[in-house]
């Protein structure tokens, strides 16, 4: 494929030196998905890319690529950054996980559609302050149908009720009402409060979700249901996700 001189709009999230003096970076863009980008002499002490290439730098990086493999880093313009993310421990380690779940659902140059202006919405949430675990509980119960698995939340997948008292089952794919609970001994045990947080966070558009006040117990039953349904069916491993794990032991 031909190569061209292209300008996107991304967030960069990963980056690693290669060779002596290059940088490989990644980017989340709006309308090309994920690319990484190679920056030729930005470790140089003279190079101006360096500084562009900061974790959570965002803005207009020009690029030449082909649509597939690496593309170079020529330029880039208005960049700026996400201070908090930058710069706060536990704020860096929710986004990284973020951008880590995106990285792993798509494949590079794939369009992330809605799925972008999901993570932009968390990052910009999270760099202001806002509750960055609940937050990072609603991507990943959005991001589920990203990775194929789309559980049922509207209604009991035995009867299909909508009201009243409900359990997740991972095996059957979604919640089960109380008169449905036998039909599967290994489901989570969640209280029907824990449940309803599910379904809200899984259902409702991301931008009503923002100001969402969940107490610490609740919060922390469904971080365990939701990790335990990743665990389940996707299975990821992340990194990122281990190094969250462990910051949070002492909180
Ligand atoms: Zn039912």
């Amino acid at each position: 494929m031909a190569r061209e001189l292209k300008e996107v709009q991304g967030i960069v999230f990963k980056r690693q030196k290669y060779h002596e003096a290059d940088l490989l970076a990644k980017i989340m863009t709006q309308n090309n998905g994920i690319i990484t980008m190679i920056a030729r002499g930005a470790l140089k002490p003279k190079s101006k890319l360096s500084a562009a290439l900061l974790n959570f730098s965002y803005g207009t990086y020009v690029l030449y690529t082909s649509g597939q493999g690496l593309s170079t880093l020529r330029t880039y313009k208005n960049i700026k950054q996400f201070d908090g993310l930058f710069s706060d421990l536990t704020k860096n380690a929710y986004a990284s996980f973020i951008l880590d779940l995106i990285d792993h659902a798509f494949t590079e140059y794939q369009s992330l559609g809605k799925y972008n202006d999901l993570a932009v919405f968390a990052l910009q949430k999270i760099d202001q302050g806002a509750d960055a675990e609940m937050i990072t509980q609603i991507v990943q119960m959005q991001l589920l149908a990203a990775y194929g698995v789309e559980p049922e939340l509207r209604h009991c997948l035995v009867c299909g009720r909508d009201q009243g008292d409900f359990d997740y089952s991972i095996k059957q794919g979604g919640i089960l009402c109380s008169q449905h609970f036998f039909t599967d001994a290994d489901r989570l045990h969640l209280n029907p409060k824990e449940t309803a947080v599910l379904r809200t966070i899984g259902l409702l558009p991301y931008e009503r979700l923002g100001s969402i006040q969940i107490s610490k117990n609740i919060k922390h039953s469904t971080r365990k249901a939701i990790d335990r349904i990743y665990q389940d069916t996707i299975d990821l491993n992340l990194k990122t996700k281990k190094f969250l794990d462990e910051l949070n032991l002492f909180v």
